[in-house]
């Protein structure tokens, strides 16, 4: 790194604006990773505050305090607790607004204790005038030792007034804005001596809380005859927390005033109506239902478009390009693969433009309200409720949506629990199925029989959802504080700047992080389906020629080659070698093929059982892939294979099986590990085949 580029850490309470504030300063030169071992969003942007000089700009996660209740906050603690962290800051920016100063402020006081250079930022000054408010800048600084930028990133005021303050950041002073030792000198000063070289402040923050720093360890603190117990050390903590509010109550009395006779009560009334016992959830649920009306209708074209274009691709690769396997690997593998996560695009870009929007409005605060009680019963959030929802579309983008979660295992759980949501690729699927085996009957007169089943299905998806999250809240031995905080932003018109820098970075991070994966396994299915092992897989042009000629078989000899080839892939060999499992379920090894091939995407089912089933298509009546279905019986018994008990096994299983690659490579990329995406695969699979062959011996 260059001598000119500064770094600077943001800091802040949630809700400040200080993804704004960050925005400003670095525009779409932003990089999101996460932090190392943990799932934690780390972002990084850089700045040129002048011809000379650069930064750095890294967004810690929003925080209260320096008191780590969640994982975000230990984040931001233990890289200011560390001088010798690769990112520990220059400067650390705290973003504070205007109209929540007071409580902003105490995490502004911890942070000065630190004696790192510090900058308040007092953000959100457009709104000073409209709630009466007025600061006495000067005085402030003077009180809190500190610079002010008064920032209104919404009207891209103040911005150049706080680059200016970090290029001179050498100015600033490091001195702390009051003694927080002075709650029990008499520790303090124990503590002083026992560890001369060490900043009071930090040794603090290693006694009260799980962390460690560079060479210090709880443990070494905890091993000398001063060590308290906890419940002191909390009383302690809590008489800090009140000397900061006094100090910051003094400092505020002077340097900041508010003519109330100004102050509006449109959020008092707006509140009353969109967190009301019944209009609340009726106008959540509207919305919601808008939301995801619009999603299907509109990611539809852009997606119908991409789907089509990379047919067109293939097709185009297949017959300029030399053929080999090389082309085949490149127009039936890679470009169909890339086609796969480009196709997610348009519903993930839909899904969080809308999130965005609500979130930067301020209404999601009251959706989280509204919806908590409930949801935190099963162990989710209230914010649980967009991606359960947004799962009925795809899971893929559903399970991003979780990233709002700021608690790890509420995430973690809704995260799990989403893919049984029904999607819309499980609907050819059911579509198909029911039409079999559901008679096309009311009942009452009034109920269609198959409407009401694929309604089931959806229940069957959304219960199960929520009834897996109960158990995992309870098996999960995870640490998390979860509080509820009461206070909620105020109402404000989304910044379009905020929202379209939010829907790209969601889209890059999907595209060249879970898309890595589903592009990797999906060239390893599409080889499995393609080749085989044996002489029979290459000669099955010649062997189907042969047995048309000999009249053994009958039909269209491209669909009978392809049908051929697909028994004979490896994809076949393993849904046959697998029958003697799927038997139980009354599957054959056709549908074994299909279910197997159909990982790679639940719709691809539909698709595969088409190949095979051209097969004995003998006449017209049977084109259909239903009709050919519908034909199909046993050769030994004679008995149908899509009869009740089969379809409504098969029906079970796609409700509950983790058939699809691409949400695990989500589910991957999301927690950061693969052990959750195995356990949904084994826990979600092996409970469709438990209940799938329940269903079917029951029906038989
Ligand atoms: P963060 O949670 O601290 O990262 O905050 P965001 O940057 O997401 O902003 C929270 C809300 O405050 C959003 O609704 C923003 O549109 C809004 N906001 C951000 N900066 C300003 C500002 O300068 N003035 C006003 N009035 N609103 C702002």
């Amino acid at each position: 790194m260059n001598r000119n580029t500064i770094k600077v850490a943001l800091i802040g309470n949630p809700n400040v604006g200080k993804t704004s504030v960050f925005n400003e300063l670095t525009g779409l030169n932003q990089q999101v990773g996460n932090y190392p071992g943990i799932t934690v969003e780390k972002k990084v942007g850089f700045a040129k505050l002048s011809e000379y000089t650069k930064a750095t700009i890294l967004d810690l996660p929003g925080t209260y305090s320096l008191n780590a209740s969640s994982m975000d906050e230990s984040v931001v603690i233990e890289l200011l607790m560390n001088k010798n962290d690769k990112d520990f800051p220059d400067v650390a920016v705290v973003v504070s607004e205007v109209e929540n100063l007071k409580r902003n402020l105490l995490l502004f006081t911890q942070i000065k204790d630190l004696e790192i250079p510090t900058i308040l930022v007092i953000n959100m000054a457009d709104r000073m005038i409209p709630k009466g408010i007025s600061l006495d800048i000067p005085f402030l600084e003077k009180e809190l030792k500190t610079k002010i930028a008064l920032v209104s990133s919404r009207k891209k005021i103040g911005i150049d007034n706080l680059k200016q303050l970090i290029i001179n950041y050498k100015e600033l002073s490091t001195e702390p804005c009051l003694n927080a030792s002075s709650i029990d000198p008499e520790y303090f000063n124990s503590l002083r001596r026992a560890f001369p070289n060490q900043l009071l402040y930090k040794l603090w923050l290693v006694i009260t809380q799980d962390v460690n720093f560079a060479n210090l360890h709880r443990k070494k603190i905890e091993e000398n005859s001063f060590a308290k117990p906890k419940a002191d050390l909390k009383r302690l903590q809590q008489k800090e927390t009140i000397k900061r509010y006094q100090f910051i109550n003094d400092t505020l009395k002077v340097g900041y005033k508010v003519d109330k006779t100004t102050a509006t009560d449109f959020r008092e009334r707006l509140d009353r109506v969109l967190t009301h016992k019944i209009f609340g959830y009726v106008i959540f649920f509207g919305i919601l239902m808008l939301i995801f009306q619009s999603i299907f209708d509109w990611s539809s074209i852009p997606m119908d478009f991409i789907d089509e274009t990379f047919a067109v691709l293939s097709s185009y690769a297949k017959t300029h390009l030399p053929a080999g396997i090389l082309t085949d690997l490149i127009s039936e593998g890679i470009i169909p693969g890339l086609g796969g996560i480009i196709i997610f695009i348009p519903q993930i870009a839909f899904l969080f433009l809308f999130i965005s929007v609500l979130e930067e409005s301020g209404y999601m605060s009251r959706v989280v309200f509204l919806m908590d009680k409930i949801m935190r019963k099963f162990g989710l959030s209230g914010k649980s409720v967009v991606p359960l929802i947004s799962g009925t579309a795809c899971a893929i983008p559903a399970i991003m949506a979780a990233r709002n979660i700021e608690n790890w295992k509420e995430r973690l759980i809704t995260i799990l629990v989403t893919p049984f949501t029904t999607c819309s690729a499980r609907l050819p699927v059911y579509a198909i199925l029911i039409s079999l085996i559901i008679p096309d009957k009311r009942v009452f007169g009034l109920f269609n029989m198959q409407g009401l089943t694929l309604m089931t299905l959806y229940l069957l998806g959304f219960g199960m959802a929520i009834f897996s999250a109960y158990i995992l809240n309870k098996i999960l031995k995870i640490k998390s504080h979860s509080y509820f905080v009461v206070e909620m932003p105020g109402y404000k018109i989304p910044m379009f700047k905020n929202v379209a820098i939010n829907v790209v970075e969601k889209t890059k991070s999907f595209v060249f992080g879970a898309g890595k994966i589903i592009l990797a396994l999906s060239v390893i299915l599409w080889f499995l389906g393609s080749h085989g092992p044996d002489k029979t897989f290459h000669d099955a042009e010649n062997i189907i020629e042969t047995q048309l000629q000999n009249k053994t078989i009958s039909g269209e000899k491209d669909d009978l080659v392809a049908s051929y080839k697909l028994e004979n892939s490896y994809i076949g060999i393993i849904g046959k070698s697998i029958e003697p499992v799927i038997r139980p379920l009354g599957y054959d090894w056709k549908i074994g093929i299909a279910v197997v091939s159909s990982f790679a995407a639940r719709e691809v089912f539909v698709g595969t059982l088409a190949t095979i089933y051209s097969v004995g298509s003998h006449s017209d009546e049977e084109t259909t892939i239903k009709n050919r279905m519908a034909a199909e019986v046993h050769p030994i018994t004679g008995k149908k294979i899509f009869n009740v008990a089969t379809g409504v096994s098969l029906l079970l299983f796609y409700a509950f099986a983790m058939q699809c690659i691409s949400t695990l490579a989500i589910t991957k990329k999301e927690t950061n590990s693969w052990k959750w995406p195995m356990i949904q695969l084994v826990f979600m699979s092996g409970f469709a085949y438990t209940v799938s062959l329940i269903a079917y011996q029951l029906l038989k």
